[in-house]
């Protein structure tokens, strides 16, 4: 349907939790919709670690925006970037040069990973975030195994099956339970030189307890449940270095080839474009009303939003209900204020919180109420079931926990990407070497790949061979004797 262009015009910037839920209470609302985002689809953030641990495909946990709002009359759904927003002119801008007008704007453009500044960590460690992230994730831990299944070398082969997550909080509980699993599993049933090994998964926390925003109780209960599971647990430690040969704790190195960080987010890039006030982690300072101060008709939501709750001193956390409520409140400030009416400040109902550590292992909380193990575990099941996007989703995923759970298997094991077998070499040849291995060769690995464009650096006594195009490895320079 065509818009009528005299209805007062609404976008908004994002289609995850805080941006949809905007968009679809506005639907009978008397406005027109634009919701602009730079990717086509809505990501269920919270099960992204199910990926990673090939134990859902990217598509169980995404839906194309396009879909989710194709009945909405009122709203219409652009694949494209916001590269900046004018205040004082109401205006988005676009990538690659378009803008758009709005009389009212809802950014809900979430957080990215952050690495603190240490830009060389980002090279070597890999964030959890994106479709892209967790597929990178499965990659890489999957080419580790195999690289250890042609390893003759015990050492190397050691630091091929060591996988290190930086950062105690929920999804980094999660992904060191998950590591621990997914090792057993897939190790017993699919490799034979490797089989009898258990994988190293070594979970690192600046803080001396796991879960900050869940009880003591709950942290304790969660770090049993992943010790029972094998994995190391490094309390109270600080990562001072991460290189392609693992992370550096002090004077002590951990040899790992899977570096996981989970350490924290910050607002994105499009943040420091609004010219508005941001606090801690780059998000953007928001009024009771989650309006921007002097812009009633800008409000920010969610993960990008700093939003302190009157007579609180901490700020909302960045989870997936609180966008969601935002969502829904933006939809209701805007109605109102379109028929002239007050709106009271947004208040946030918690419903507690939860984290999974693996097969009938989780924590969870509500107010007093306080769960553990397999309980839990289904309180989780349940829970995202319920709130991931459309009925046939709900019932795949459903049907593949259900059949992992009997089973014991992982469907999605599969190494995408390109030149499979020479990743698994390099990371082969960065086992055998440690940091200070003194190797003849320092073999610099420049990736040009279109989506790659990363540069790696391994230290090798072998200089591996390469195709033009797409991976270029050569001797840099000679630290030793030459062979
Ligand atoms: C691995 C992981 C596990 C998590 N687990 C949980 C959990 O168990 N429970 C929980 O409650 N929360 C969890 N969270 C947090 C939760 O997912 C976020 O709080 C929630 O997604 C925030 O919603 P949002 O709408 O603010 O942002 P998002 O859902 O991140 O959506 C932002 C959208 O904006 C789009 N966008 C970004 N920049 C631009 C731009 N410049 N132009 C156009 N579009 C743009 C993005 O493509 C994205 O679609 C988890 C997060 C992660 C990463």
């Amino acid at each position: 349907m065509t818009q009528a262009k005299e209805l007062p015009h609404v976008v908004v910037i994002g289609g995850g939790f805080g941006g949809l839920e905007a968009a679809k209470r506005l639907a009978d609302a008397p406005v027109r919709v634009t919701l602009l985002d730079r990717s086509n689809h809505h990501l269920f953030q919270p099960l992204l670690y199910q990926v990673a641990m090939a134990g859902l495909s990217p598509a169980d946990i995404a839906a194309p925006i396009r879909a989710v709002l194709k009945h909405q009359q009122n709203c219409r759904v652009l694949l494209a970037e916001v590269t900046r927003v004018s205040l004082g002119s109401r205006e988005v801008h676009l990538d690659p040069g378009d803008t758009l007008s709005y009389d009212y704007l809802v950014i809900a453009a979430g957080a990215k990973t952050n690495f603190f500044g240490n830009s060389a960590w980002a090279r070597h460690a890999l964030g959890l975030k994106s479709l892209d992230d967790a597929v990178e994730i499965r990659r890489r831990v999957l080419l580790s195994f195999e690289a250890a299944e042609r390893e003759a070398d015990p050492d190397a082969r050691r630091r091929l099956l060591t996988f290190v997550v930086i950062g105690g909080g929920p999804t980094g509980v999660e992904l060191a339970g998950g590591l621990a699993e997914f090792g057993r599993v897939v190790l017993a049933a699919d490799f034979r030189e490797i089989a009898g090994q258990s994988p190293r998964v070594i979970l690192v926390e600046a803080t001396d307890r796991l879960l900050p925003g869940m009880s003591d109780r709950s942290a304790e209960r969660a770090a049993s449940q992943l010790q029972d599971l094998g994995v190391e647990l490094r309390l109270g430690e600080r990562v001072t270095d991460i290189t392609e040969h693992g992370v550096r704790l002090g004077d002590e190195w951990l040899r790992s080839s899977t570096v996981v960080w989970s350490a924290g987010v910050c607002a994105r890039g499009l943040a420091a474009r609004v010219g508005a006030e941001a606090g801690p982690g780059g998000r953007l300072v928001v009024e009771p009303s989650c309006t921007l101060k002097d812009h009633p008709e800008v409000l920010v939501i969610g993960d990008m939003a700093h939003f302190v709750p009157p007579g609180s001193e901490r700020a909302l956390p960045g989870v997936a209900p609180v966008a969601m409520q935002q969502g829904r409140y933006a939809a209701r400030y805007i109605t109102r204020r379109l028929a002239g009416k007050e709106t009271p400040a947004f208040e946030y109902t918690d419903k507690g919180m939860m984290a999974t550590i693996g097969r009938s292992r989780a924590v969870a909380e509500s107010g007093r109420l306080r769960m553990t193990g397999f309980v839990a575990w289904i309180a989780w099941l349940f829970i995202h079931v319920l709130y991931l996007v459309g009925s046939r989703r709900r019932l795949i995923v459903l049907f593949q926990w259900t059949w992992s759970y009997f089973t014991y298997k992982r469907g999605a094991r599969l190494i995408t990407g390109e030149r499979a077998w020479e990743r698994a070499q390099l990371l082969a040849r960065q086992a055998e070497q440690g940091p200070h291995s003194g190797s003849p060769y320092e073999v610099r690995v420049t990736d040009v790949s279109p989506t790659g464009a990363s540069e790696r650096a391994a230290a090798s006594s072998h200089p591996l061979s390469a195709e033009p195009g797409e991976v270029v490895i050569h001797e840099a320079t000679t630290t030793g004797p030459s062979a």
